[in-house]
Order: C-alpha cells, then structure tokens, then sequence
C-alpha cells in the first residue's frame, strides 16, 4: 500500500512512524512533512489546506489511502474531495467534522442527544453576551465558535476579564468571523482526560485514555500552549469509567450524528472532564490529539494501517484493536520564547544518542534539516516519548532522554505524569 499522511508535527511523525511499522505498507508519502518524518517518508513541499494539490499528488502517485493529521484541511473539507475522485482517505466528511468546526454546533448537538457537558448560552451580539456575564456567577468560559488554532476558549475569572474576552472576540474579532458567535459555558471542575475512538460510524473503538499538560509551566501555571506532554493509559479511567464514557458520550455522538445525516467516520477525540458527577464533554475534535497520539500509538499492538482501512470500508467490527500493557510518557520540548513568539534556527544536539536508547522514541514537531544537521523550526521542537511496563520508570526513561537532547533555549515541563502520581500512588 502506498499512504499518504497530511500534516507536519509530531502527531503525524508517530503516525507515520506507526505506518511504517505495518508490512501492508511499502511507500510513505508526507505534506509537508519534517525532518523526523523525511527518514521514513518522502516528504511533498504541499500546504496542509490546499486540497485540490493534495489530491491530484493522490491521483497521480497511485496513493492507495490518505491519512489526515490536522483539523483545517477536514473542516476545509478535503474528504469530500477525495471521495469525489474516488480516493481513500481517512477523515470525517466537512459536515461530520462541524463537530470540531464550530463549537456552537456541538454544543446544540450535544444538548438535543443528551450527552454531558457543562451548560451553556450562545451569543452573536456583544451587548447581550455582557449582560449576561454581569449576572453569572463566575468562573465562566467564553468560546470563539470557530477553529482558532486551541486558543479560543478562555477562562474567566471576574467581571472585567468577562468583558473584555467578549470584546476581543466579538469586537475586535482577534479570531476574524471564528470569534462573531461565543459560547459562554460553566466553569467545569475535575480531572481533565483525552478519549480518542476509532469509528467507521457504527462500530466505535475508543483508545486507551490520556491525559495532556497544556500549561506552559510545572504545576499547570502560566498560558495554554498546544500541549508540552503526555501520558497514557491514565488511572483515572478505569473500566467502569471507559463504560460509562463509552455509553454516555461516545455512542450517542457516533449515533447521533449518523442519525443527523453527518456519519462521522474517522478519529473521534473527547476533551472530558471527570467530574463528581461524571464524565463531561469540554470538546470534540475531529482527529488525532497531539501529544496524545504521541503515547498512544506506541502502545498500540495491532496494525494501524489495517484498522484506518477496515474504517474506510466500514468493516472496523470485524477488526482486533490490541493494546500493550505498558505506560507511555511524552516529554515536549520547545523553543525559548514558546507559546509567545519563539526564536527558530537552533541547532539540535543529542538526537543520536536518544536514537540507541531502548523504548524511547523522538517525534519532530517543528525541525528541519539543513547540510545533515538538524534545526528548530517552530514552537514545539520535539516529542520524546518513554514506555515501560511502570509509569515511573518511563517518566525516569524520559527525562533521561531529554537531558541529552541540547539547543539554545531549550525549554521543557519537568513534571509531565505528576497528576497520575497524584491519583494513584500506588502504581508507583
Ligand atoms: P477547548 O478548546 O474547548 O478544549 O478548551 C481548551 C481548554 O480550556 C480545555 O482543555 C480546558 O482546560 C479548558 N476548558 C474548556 N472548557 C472548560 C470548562 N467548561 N470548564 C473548565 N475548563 C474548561
């Protein structure tokens, strides 16, 4: 089979080092790829969002199966695209994806098929989404309906803050047309786990859970970044949980939105919060989770390339999906200045030493190569990513992956996995 990955950060550096590892494969391609990627794949200078490019590459080199990383090129619509010329690809169709496409959509959806999640009022008018702040009891949590690239949902402490979150989306649209309609939610308190599902739109697969550190800074303090680690399986989820998500969120949103004419076939990613009420939805998203997908796959036992085609077909029912029974850590290290403006163009050292290490993995997120070394090439560098049969012991194996990694600025949490420390001890 010859695949093609679209997209270029670490998410899809694991997924295409997963696909490399299936014997159904023989050619990778990746657009635009980077140098973690440009070692196992062939990578094509094609922008992520230019989809008539992207499928006439499919037509012309004989791609057997596309699969899509981010979330603009599914929103934009690339599957429909592909399904038009008749090619495979993994993904939900634009309307499936409006999911994660415009959260004023998903939160009537989850209200009119009563799935959790926190409550909610929609606004198109600045002066009323005021109104109603200045009489709400706070913490609240305004969001832009459109994609804005995870920095559209705010936080809100007190009043002021309330008010001038309203005007910088609504007003001054820093977002453009993603901020003209808000969501304003209840403040959700909990434990906060990623739920990512394999789903053709009738059978649905969820992965083992995960849990991301958005935070900037140990002890989740300072801004929202894209994510600066990961760890899986969380304790939190145990068997009755993952009974419970799997009832209450995951089967009526696959039933749902078939029932809606919207079947989503694809990656189905539930932000929850585990409350003392339950599980509840803060997001969906359309795809693979990054970092998560950077400690789930390494754990994945079967063969990726053969569930994404038995989705495509719609025959993933008569598919094994099987886990290995380790913990997996990804440490994210990211350039000085990061998640403000960050510099670029320092040179990377250490990865061959990382590369003899057992059970620890690089993924490049934003690198490239230049003369046969390697250079930062965006905000967050590189995933390095730890298994073993102990979460301590990945957490060790980890850290002591990326110590050995060096360049100017290197910044990086040293407490990814802390919270399952916190939870459950005992594992330890
Ligand atoms: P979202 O883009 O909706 O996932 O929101 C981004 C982040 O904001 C989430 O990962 C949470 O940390 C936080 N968040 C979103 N919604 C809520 C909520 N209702 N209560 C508490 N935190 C939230």
């Amino acid at each position: 089979m010859r695949i093609l990955v679209v997209g270029g950060g670490g998410r899809e550096h694991t997924l295409v080092w997963k696909l490399a590892s299936s014997p159904r494969v023989d050619k990778l391609f990746a657009a635009p790829g980077n140098a973690g990627i440009a070692e196992l794949a062939e990578c094509v200078e094609i922008k992520v969002d230019d989809l008539t490019r992207l499928a006439d590459f499919a037509e012309k080199n004989s791609v057997d199966l596309t699969v899509v990383g981010p979330e603009l090129p599914l929103t934009l619509g690339i599957v429909d695209e592909f399904k038009r010329r008749d090619l495979k690809i993994l993904g939900p169709t634009k309307s499936a994806a409006e999911i994660e496409g415009s959260k004023v959509f998903a939160k009537e959806f989850m209200k009119k098929h009563h799935i959790p999640t926190a409550s909610f009022k929609i606004f198109n008018n600045p002066e009323e989404a005021s109104d109603f702040v200045r009489s709400s009891d706070l913490p609240l949590v305004i969001k832009a309906d459109g994609l804005a690239a995870g920095k559209g949902a705010v936080i809100v402490e007190n009043t002021q803050s309330a008010l001038s979150t309203i005007r910088t989306m609504m007003v001054e649209k820093i977002f453009g047309q993603a901020g003209s309609r808000v969501v304003v939610e209840d403040f959700l308190e909990g434990e906060e786990i990623t739920i990512l599902a394999f789903t053709d739109g009738e059978t649905i697969f969820p992965m083992l859970s995960s849990q991301d550190h958005k935070k900037i800074f140990e002890g989740d303090r300072g801004p929202n970044t894209g994510g600066m680690g990961a760890y899986a399986p969380t304790t939190i989820v145990d068997d009755r949980m993952m009974g419970r998500i799997y009832d209450e969120i995951l089967e009526p949103t696959v039933a749902g939105l078939q029932k809606e004419g919207r079947t989503f076939k694809g990656i189905l990613y539930a932000g929850l919060m585990i409350t003392d009420r339950g599980p509840k939805v803060m997001e969906f998203n359309c795809r693979f989770g990054d970092p998560e997908t950077q400690v789930i796959l390494p754990l994945l036992k079967s063969d990726l390339a053969e569930i994404i085609l038995s989705i495509v077909e719609g025959e993933l029912s008569l598919q094994e999906v099987e886990w290995r029974d380790h913990f997996a850590v990804c440490v994210v290290v990211a350039s000085a200045g990061y998640p403000g403006k960050y510099e670029k163009n320092k040179e990377v050292f250490g990865l061959n030493k990382v590369k003899q290490m057992e059970d620890v993995l690089t993924f490049h997120a934003g690198t490239k190569k230049q003369g046969g070394r390697i250079f930062t090439n965006g905000g967050r560098v590189l995933g390095v990513t730890a298994t073993d049969k102990s979460m301590g012991k990945a957490i060790q194996k980890a850290y002591s992956a990326v110590n050995k990694i060096e360049f100017e600025g290197i910044q990086y949490r040293k407490d990814i996995g802390y919270r399952a420390i916190r939870v459950k001890k005992r594992l330890w």
